[in-house]
């Protein structure tokens, strides 16, 4: 039976030390700030700065939300983004995404100063991660999967990865920080052609393909590592991941449950961000 992996433990210890570096900021008169800019209302971008702001409220960082309207022109998005990359109290800008069809990501997402985009929006973030080079931001999710691999010491050199999803917020990202830490890393795909041949091959599986419980047991090797970043709801409109957790922590060696997952460690890590790009940008000022 497998050790149940808790994200909100890996949270709870993150959110110490957060509170601790925001206390000494403040005793410095320094107070880290973070916008969230949203254009329109989906429901699932509400929800998510929610738990953003409860988070980045219990820290101590001032997150103020940038709600425009869903017909917003891209000029003024742009706008309001420079405005943002001016703005001397705000010290991280997430984008919430996707953004409505009448704004186009590749062309808005090199507008974000690359000091202050917190969830690795700007390519030039990106092209760290895929580079390896340390100073930028790495997508939060991504991040919060290495924090919990860190946190229980799941050690990462020389182990077989697979990761199933290849999306630039998750998978691909996921997998060129893995093998910075130099594991072996598959990823794999809609075109693979066997799917379970390579994901029961995995010390480490990481599902991240938007599929509820589309993960198997017979797909997990005796004793993997399972962490499941999918965040999707059943036909009873139960959350659950992409991992059949109930038959897969049967023979896994640790699985992440969902929710209580990585999910619990994304708006941690957020903030965790926010304060290095505080820290940044007293070091640039020296
Ligand atoms: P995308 O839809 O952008 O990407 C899904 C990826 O999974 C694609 O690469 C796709 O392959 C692959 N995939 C889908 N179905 C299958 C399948 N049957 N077999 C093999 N591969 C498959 O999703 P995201 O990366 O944005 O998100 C993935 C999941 O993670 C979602 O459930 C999302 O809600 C969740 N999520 C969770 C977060 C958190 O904080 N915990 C944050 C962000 C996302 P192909 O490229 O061939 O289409």
């Amino acid at each position: 039976m497998a050790d149940i992996v808790s994200g909100k433990e890996v949270a709870e210890a993150l959110k110490q030390k957060l509170v601790d570096e925001v206390d000494e900021l403040k005793s410095n008169g320094i107070i880290p700030g973070l916008a969230i800019v949203l254009v329109g209302d989906r429901p699932d971008s509400l929800s998510y700065i929610k738990g953003a702001q409860k988070r980045c409220s219990e820290i101590g960082i001032d997150c103020r939300l940038v709600q425009l309207p869903a017909d917003t022109s891209e000029e003024e998005f742009v706008s309001r983004i420079r405005q943002l990359n001016q703005d001397r109290s705000v010290h991280g800008i997430l984008v919430m995404r996707p953004l409505p069809a009448t704004i186009s990501e590749d062309r808005v997402k090199y507008e974000i100063s690359p000091l202050k985009d917190v969830d690795c929006f700007n390519p030039v973030n990106m092209a760290k991660v895929m580079s390896g080079e340390e100073g930028g931001f790495a997508p939060c999710t991504p991040s919060a999967v290495m924090e919990i691999l860190d946190y229980y010491g799941i050690e990462l050199t020389g182990k077989r990865v697979v990761i199933v999803g290849r999306s630039m917020v998750v998978g691909r990202p996921l997998s060129m920080m893995m093998l910075k830490r130099h594991a072996t890393v598959t990823i794999c795909h809609t075109r693979t052609v066997d799917l379970a041949k390579e994901t029961s091959r995995a010390e480490i599986l990481v599902a991240a393909a938007g599929k509820a419980r589309m993960i198997k047991k017979d797909m997990v090797g005796s004793g993997a590592v399972v962490i499941d970043v999918g965040i999707n709801f059943d036909e009873n409109g139960k959350m659950c991941g992409d991992v059949d957790f109930e038959a897969v922590k049967e023979l896994a060696g640790k699985i992440t449950p969902v929710p209580g997952g990585v999910g619990s460690v994304t708006s941690t890590v957020l903030a965790k961000h926010v304060i290095r790009a505080c820290r940044m940008l007293i070091d640039q000022e020296g």
